[in-house]
């Protein structure tokens, strides 16, 4: 695995039509492939692979990831309806992108995945 990603490209390239939000920890866009009305992704500024390089050093960004879910919610108006938020882990957890990112579901009912 190389030290960037699809991911870095689009936080470098800095495309104010594609991101939704920005701040020093994160940058957040739509996903590629929508699998909900809002499906958005929130991701860490910086290159941690994956949530397994969560340390006592950098574990502060999973809170503000999730804090910034909760204003995108509200900005894309599914804070009241409900929504679901969603880290993926290797393999078995279907990561696909190998950078840190949240997705912000929303906008239909969504399928259970626990029951
Ligand atoms: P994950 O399976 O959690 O790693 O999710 C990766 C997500 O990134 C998938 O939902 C993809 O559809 C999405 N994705 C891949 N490439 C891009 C891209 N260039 N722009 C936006 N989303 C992307």
């Amino acid at each position: 695995m190389n030290n960037t990603s699809i991911f870095s490209k689009i936080i470098k390239e800095n495309d104010l039509s594609k991101i939704i939000y920005k701040d020093k920890y994160v940058t957040s866009f739509h996903d590629i492939k929508q699998i909900a009305p809002i499906h958005i992704l929130i991701v860490s500024n910086k290159l941690i692979k994956s949530i397994n390089e969560i340390n006592k050093s950098n574990k502060y960004i999973l809170g503000h990831m999730i804090y910034v879910a909760t204003i995108l919610a509200k900005q894309f108006k599914i804070d009241k309806s409900g929504y679901r938020l969603i880290i993926n882990c290797n393999k078995d957890g279907g990561q696909e992108i190998f950078h840190l990112h949240l997705h912000l579901l929303g906008g239909k009912k969504l399928g259970k995945m626990l029951s």
